[in-house]
């Protein structure tokens, strides 16, 4: 493969000149369109997301969600129901003003999250307790103005995600709630995606505006720099008293609902496996979600193009049977090393290499992208042995990611200040004070993220930042 087709940054070197090309050259997203934020996916993305998705909406369907689709513009004067929420986000609403050439009587914003929309027709339909819980999904867009620097799948202006909202008799049901959301992202993020995360309960002064606490999924890229893929909210009685949302009771009273919402974020979690998992040839894409999972590469000459290709054509039937997301390159014009380097820039787990030599032994080749391992398997036994390959490649991505979850503890401003050097996650003991947190910020562009979700050892010493007596066992890490 020539130079201009194949990566020519090191990751390790230039890590964010190597994910710009990985970006191109895998054909993952184009970002010359011409408008800042807003990125065109191109199908290595769309294909992984669908895969991504599709796992997402079993999860949520098994668990009794249910889908909807609303409209993706909110009329102003519901996003300005809720005081704090459109406080927090009024710097970020992309505002539709103007029909053809009429000014609109009343704008309307492009959805930058759906409780505004929603809520007010959970107050048209929930009626009765017997309606509870109340749990519906949509996957789809929504838009925030980024005012930061935007960087493609990380920190764009436009995203894909799912959000949840849920809507509950109690606030013990909440906690049950964002428990299972977090199951669920263990299964599908941990699991499937081989990003591991740590979930962060957000300090109250960075938490989603309006929420009496929010959750973040958090993860460490290979730069050291800690990324959130996913929010989880408490969203108590707050949005349910402004939007009316109650029921009738078996008591014959009337009754506010307790609500959650959850954003696992479609767009960011791309981001994080082609950063984590990627390496210098390219993308390498988890085994669950890869569009292909198996490329067969037949390799022959003249004579024996008739006889590789027949078998070539079995294993791909054979294997596609077996519901295997399997692709047999038959192009004739390029040759079997242009192929084998195209699908490893492009992450497929495996591939299978088929030829003369190979047939006549009964055997195939298959060669892992993650170690470039080559083995030679029975024909028969090929199926047992794919399975093996791409659980062991699935395990080796969420090792090697897992090394970088490793979380240093420090007791003093100059501990952590060093341990914040290697990146990732640094434990603390913290006052809990926002001075404290935002006067730590402006000096190193680190953040107190907040507490881990469950059980944690108390703190009892001094906070690492001030010195004060500490309240909390607190998670530093700078973000995107
Ligand atoms: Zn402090």
């Amino acid at each position: 493969m020539s130079e201009e087709l194949g990566m020519t940054v090191k990751k390790s070197e230039k890590f964010m000149d190597w994910y710009y090309e990985v970006l191109q050259k895998a054909e993952v997203v184009d970002i010359r369109f011409k408008a800042k934020g807003f990125d065109v996916y191109l199908p290595t993305a769309m294909r992984t997301i669908r895969e991504m998705e599709r796992l997402f909406a079993e999860e949520l369907d098994a668990k009794g969600h249910l889908p909807v689709m609303f409209p993706i513009i909110i009329p102003e004067s519901n996003l300005k129901t809720e005081e704090e929420h459109i406080k927090g986000f009024a710097r970020e609403v992309f505002w539709i003003t103007h029909a053809g050439a009429n000014k609109l009587e009343e704008k309307f914003a492009l959805r930058p999250t759906s409780e505004t929309a929603m809520y007010p027709m959970y107050s048209l339909w929930l009626r009765s307790h017997l309606q509870l819980p109340m749990k519906f999904y949509q996957s789809g867009r929504v838009w925030r103005y980024e005012t930061k620097m935007t960087r493609p799948l990380l920190r764009p202006r436009e995203f894909r995600w799912f959000e949840t909202h849920c809507a509950f008799k109690t606030d013990v049901d909440v906690i049950k709630q964002i428990e299972q959301d977090m199951d669920i992202f263990k299964k599908i993020v941990n699991d499937s995606f081989c990003i591991p995360f740590l979930m962060i309960k957000r300090t109250q002064w960075d938490k989603f505006p309006g929420a009496e606490d929010t959750y973040a999924f958090e993860t460490v890229m290979p730069d050291g720099k800690v990324l959130q893929i996913g929010t989880t909210h408490d969203l108590g009685q707050k949005f349910a008293k402004v939007f009316d949302v109650k029921y009738l009771d078996e008591d014959g009273k009337k009754k506010y609902v307790y609500q959650t919402c959850y954003g696992p974020g479609i767009t960011r979690m791309l981001g994080a496996i082609v950063c984590i998992h990627g390496d210098d040839k390219g993308l390498i894409i988890p085994p669950a979600i890869a569009p292909v999972q198996v490329v067969i590469v037949p390799i022959y000459t003249g004579n024996t193009k008739t006889e590789v290709m027949k078998k070539a054509g079995e294993l791909l039937g054979s294997l596609a049977e077996k519901d295997f997301r399997v692709d047999l390159d038959y192009r004739e014009q390029y040759t079997p090393g242009f192929k084998f380097h195209e699908w490893e820039l492009k992450g497929v787990p495996v591939r299978i290499e088929i030829g003369p030599k190979d047939i006549e032994k009964g055997v195939v080749t298959i060669v892992r992208r993650d170690f470039r391992e080559r083995i030679q398997v029975p024909e028969e036994k090929l199926e047992e042995h794919l399975l093996e390959v791409m659980d062991s490649i699935s395990a080796q991505l969420l090792k090697r990611a897992n090394e970088r979850m490793k979380i240093e503890d420090a007791k003093d401003l100059k501990e952590l200040k060093e341990d914040l050097k290697k990146g990732g996650f640094v434990r603390i003991e913290f006052c809990g004070e926002e001075k404290c947190a935002e006067k730590f910020k402006d000096d190193t562009g680190a953040e107190v993220r907040g507490t881990l979700f469950g059980n944690e050892t108390k703190a009892k010493g001094k906070c690492a930042i001030c010195g004060k007596k500490a309240k909390e066992v607190a998670y530093v890490g700078e973000g995107y």
